[in-house]
Protein backbone atom coordinates (compact mmCIF):
# COMPACT_ATOMS: atom_id res chain seq x y z
CA UNK A 1 0.00 0.00 0.00
CA UNK A 2 2.59 2.36 0.87
CA UNK A 3 5.44 1.12 -1.24
CA UNK A 4 4.52 3.35 -3.71
CA UNK A 5 4.97 7.23 -3.47
CA UNK A 6 3.31 9.83 -1.65
CA UNK A 7 2.33 12.19 -4.54
CA UNK A 8 1.35 15.58 -2.98
CA UNK A 9 -2.02 16.70 -4.41
CA UNK A 10 -2.73 19.96 -2.98
CA UNK A 11 -2.66 22.48 -0.09
CA UNK A 12 -6.42 24.03 0.95
CA UNK A 13 -6.47 27.39 2.77
CA UNK A 14 -10.22 27.22 2.01
CA UNK A 15 -13.08 24.86 1.39
CA UNK A 16 -13.27 26.25 -1.87
CA UNK A 17 -9.82 24.67 -2.62
CA UNK A 18 -10.32 21.49 -1.35
CA UNK A 19 -8.97 19.12 -4.15
CA UNK A 20 -12.07 16.72 -5.24
CA UNK A 21 -12.86 13.29 -3.45
CA UNK A 22 -11.14 10.42 -4.83
CA UNK A 23 -11.05 7.18 -3.30
CA UNK A 24 -10.34 6.83 0.55
CA UNK A 25 -9.66 9.65 2.59
CA UNK A 26 -7.41 9.48 6.24
CA UNK A 27 -6.36 12.30 7.76
CA UNK A 28 -3.88 13.28 10.80
CA UNK A 29 -4.38 15.58 13.10
CA UNK A 30 -2.29 16.54 16.69
CA UNK A 31 -1.11 19.16 18.80
CA UNK A 32 1.90 20.79 17.10
CA UNK A 33 5.00 18.63 17.95
CA UNK A 34 2.99 16.01 18.67
CA UNK A 35 5.29 14.23 16.19
CA UNK A 36 2.83 14.13 13.17
CA UNK A 37 5.57 14.48 10.32
CA UNK A 38 7.83 12.34 11.98
CA UNK A 39 5.21 9.57 12.29
CA UNK A 40 3.31 10.27 8.44
CA UNK A 41 6.89 10.06 7.12
CA UNK A 42 7.41 6.31 9.00
CA UNK A 43 4.02 5.20 7.64
CA UNK A 44 4.86 6.33 4.41
CA UNK A 45 8.53 5.67 3.96
CA UNK A 46 8.73 9.46 2.31
CA UNK A 47 10.18 12.72 3.62
CA UNK A 48 7.73 14.52 1.62
CA UNK A 49 5.35 15.39 4.01
CA UNK A 50 7.92 16.79 6.70
CA UNK A 51 9.23 19.51 3.97
CA UNK A 52 5.69 20.31 3.29
CA UNK A 53 3.95 21.14 6.73
CA UNK A 54 6.87 22.72 7.69
CA UNK A 55 7.32 24.88 4.78
CA UNK A 56 5.88 28.32 5.67
CA UNK A 57 2.19 28.94 4.63
CA UNK A 58 1.48 25.83 4.24
CA UNK A 59 1.75 25.27 7.76
CA UNK A 60 -2.12 26.17 8.41
CA UNK A 61 -3.30 24.57 5.85
CA UNK A 62 -4.63 21.24 4.78
CA UNK A 63 -2.01 19.22 2.65
CA UNK A 64 -3.21 16.39 0.42
CA UNK A 65 -1.47 13.48 -0.57
CA UNK A 66 -2.19 10.77 -3.06
CA UNK A 67 -0.95 7.68 -1.67
CA UNK A 68 -0.90 5.13 -5.00
CA UNK A 69 -3.97 6.36 -6.38
CA UNK A 70 -6.51 4.63 -3.99
CA UNK A 71 -5.93 6.31 -0.75
CA UNK A 72 -5.46 10.37 -0.08
CA UNK A 73 -3.74 11.21 3.09
CA UNK A 74 -4.69 14.57 4.86
CA UNK A 75 -2.16 16.72 6.63
CA UNK A 76 -4.17 18.92 9.18
CA UNK A 77 -2.57 21.80 10.49
CA UNK A 78 -1.25 20.90 13.92
CA UNK A 79 -3.48 22.80 16.84
CA UNK A 80 -2.99 24.82 19.97
CA UNK A 81 0.21 26.12 19.02
CA UNK A 82 0.68 29.02 21.79
CA UNK A 83 1.78 31.87 19.62
CA UNK A 84 -1.05 31.49 16.93
CA UNK A 85 -3.17 34.62 17.61
CA UNK A 86 -6.81 34.24 18.18
CA UNK A 87 -7.73 35.33 14.46
CA UNK A 88 -5.66 32.29 13.14
CA UNK A 89 -7.20 29.73 15.71
CA UNK A 90 -10.76 31.06 14.63
CA UNK A 91 -9.73 30.51 11.06
CA UNK A 92 -8.36 26.84 11.97
CA UNK A 93 -11.61 25.46 13.38
CA UNK A 94 -13.75 27.06 10.43
CA UNK A 95 -11.66 24.89 7.96
CA UNK A 96 -11.74 21.93 10.05
CA UNK A 97 -15.26 22.33 10.40
CA UNK A 98 -15.99 23.00 7.35
CA UNK A 99 -14.37 19.95 6.15
CA UNK A 100 -14.87 17.32 8.19
CA UNK A 101 -18.55 18.06 7.43
CA UNK A 102 -18.39 18.10 3.96
CA UNK A 103 -15.86 15.13 3.08
CA UNK A 104 -17.86 11.96 2.20
CA UNK A 105 -14.54 9.71 1.77
CA UNK A 106 -13.28 10.34 5.28
CA UNK A 107 -12.74 7.28 6.40
CA UNK A 108 -11.18 7.96 9.61
CA UNK A 109 -8.98 11.06 11.35
CA UNK A 110 -6.09 9.53 13.61
CA UNK A 111 -5.66 11.62 16.52
CA UNK A 112 -2.14 11.93 17.45
CA UNK A 113 -1.78 12.19 21.19
CA UNK A 114 2.13 12.59 22.53
CA UNK A 115 1.94 9.57 25.01
CA UNK A 116 4.22 11.35 27.61
CA UNK A 117 1.42 14.15 28.02
CA UNK A 118 -1.97 12.27 27.52
CA UNK A 119 -5.04 14.09 26.72
CA UNK A 120 -5.01 18.02 27.02
CA UNK A 121 -8.34 20.02 27.13
CA UNK A 122 -7.61 21.11 23.56
CA UNK A 123 -7.30 17.79 22.71
CA UNK A 124 -10.91 16.89 24.21
CA UNK A 125 -12.02 19.90 22.57
CA UNK A 126 -11.03 18.55 19.27
CA UNK A 127 -12.38 15.06 20.36
CA UNK A 128 -16.04 16.71 21.28
CA UNK A 129 -15.73 18.39 17.35
CA UNK A 130 -14.75 14.79 16.19
CA UNK A 131 -17.95 13.58 17.80
CA UNK A 132 -20.64 15.86 17.41
CA UNK A 133 -19.91 16.09 13.39
CA UNK A 134 -19.86 11.79 13.92
CA UNK A 135 -16.18 11.57 12.14
CA UNK A 136 -14.87 8.43 13.06
CA UNK A 137 -11.50 9.14 14.60
CA UNK A 138 -8.93 6.67 16.37
CA UNK A 139 -6.25 7.41 18.72
CA UNK A 140 -2.63 6.87 18.13
CA UNK A 141 -0.52 7.91 20.80
CA UNK A 142 3.44 9.01 19.67
CA UNK A 143 6.84 8.82 20.74
CA UNK A 144 5.90 5.60 22.66
CA UNK A 145 9.89 5.30 23.25
CA UNK A 146 10.31 8.17 25.69
CA UNK A 147 7.86 5.58 27.90
CA UNK A 148 8.28 2.54 29.93
CA UNK A 149 6.18 0.08 29.76
CA UNK A 150 4.36 0.77 33.00
CA UNK A 151 4.02 4.21 32.18
CA UNK A 152 2.70 3.15 28.66
CA UNK A 153 -0.06 0.92 29.92
CA UNK A 154 -1.44 3.45 32.93
CA UNK A 155 -1.22 5.73 29.43
CA UNK A 156 -3.44 3.43 27.61
CA UNK A 157 -5.78 2.70 30.56
CA UNK A 158 -6.56 6.55 31.08
CA UNK A 159 -6.80 7.27 27.33
CA UNK A 160 -9.12 4.00 27.22
CA UNK A 161 -11.67 5.27 29.73
CA UNK A 162 -11.79 8.78 28.26
CA UNK A 163 -12.73 7.60 25.44
CA UNK A 164 -15.34 4.88 26.05
CA UNK A 165 -18.09 7.04 25.98
CA UNK A 166 -17.18 8.51 22.94
CA UNK A 167 -19.71 7.61 20.19
CA UNK A 168 -17.13 8.24 17.20
CA UNK A 169 -14.12 7.11 19.04
CA UNK A 170 -12.46 3.72 17.36
CA UNK A 171 -12.06 1.78 20.45
CA UNK A 172 -8.44 0.53 19.52
CA UNK A 173 -6.01 2.74 20.68
CA UNK A 174 -2.20 2.45 18.99
CA UNK A 175 1.12 3.13 20.25
CA UNK A 176 3.33 4.28 18.23
CA UNK A 177 7.52 5.55 17.93
CA UNK A 178 8.37 6.91 14.76
CA UNK A 179 12.37 6.56 16.86
CA UNK A 180 12.05 2.67 16.83
CA UNK A 181 8.94 2.10 14.69
CA UNK A 182 7.12 0.24 17.06
CA UNK A 183 3.56 0.49 16.13
CA UNK A 184 3.99 1.64 12.22
CA UNK A 185 3.48 -1.78 10.90
CA UNK A 186 -0.01 -1.89 13.28
CA UNK A 187 -1.12 1.60 12.03
CA UNK A 188 -0.29 0.89 8.68
CA UNK A 189 -2.68 -2.23 9.01
CA UNK A 190 -5.53 -0.46 10.59
CA UNK A 191 -5.17 2.19 7.37
CA UNK A 192 -5.19 -1.16 4.73
CA UNK A 193 -8.24 -2.54 6.69
CA UNK A 194 -9.96 1.19 5.93
CA UNK A 195 -9.67 0.47 2.15
CA UNK A 196 -10.57 -3.00 2.10
CA UNK A 197 -13.64 -2.29 4.07
P1 LIG B 1 4.92 17.80 14.24
O1 LIG B 1 5.10 19.23 14.58
O2 LIG B 1 3.73 17.23 14.92
O3 LIG B 1 4.95 17.51 12.78
O4 LIG B 1 6.13 17.01 14.94
P2 LIG B 1 7.55 16.53 14.37
O5 LIG B 1 7.45 15.25 13.65
O6 LIG B 1 8.20 17.65 13.65
O7 LIG B 1 8.29 16.23 15.75
C1 LIG B 1 8.31 17.17 16.81
C2 LIG B 1 9.44 16.85 17.77
O8 LIG B 1 9.22 15.58 18.38
C3 LIG B 1 10.80 16.75 17.10
O9 LIG B 1 11.74 17.29 18.00
C4 LIG B 1 11.01 15.26 16.92
O10 LIG B 1 12.37 14.91 16.94
C5 LIG B 1 10.30 14.69 18.12
N1 LIG B 1 9.77 13.35 17.82
C6 LIG B 1 9.03 13.00 16.74
N2 LIG B 1 8.72 11.69 16.76
C7 LIG B 1 9.29 11.18 17.90
C8 LIG B 1 9.33 9.86 18.49
O11 LIG B 1 8.81 8.86 17.99
N3 LIG B 1 10.00 9.74 19.68
C9 LIG B 1 10.60 10.80 20.29
N4 LIG B 1 11.22 10.57 21.44
N5 LIG B 1 10.58 12.05 19.75
C10 LIG B 1 9.96 12.24 18.58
Amino acid sequence: LFAGVADFLSSAPTVAALPPMKGVEIAFAGRSNVGKSSLVNALTGRNTLARTSHTPGRTQQLNFFDIGGRLTLVDMPGYGYAAVEKTKVEAWTDLIHDYLKGRANLARVFMLIDSRHGLKSIDTDVLDGLDKAAVSYQIVLTKGDALKKAEIEARIAGIRSAIAKRPAAYPEILLTSSRDDRGVPELRASVARLLSE
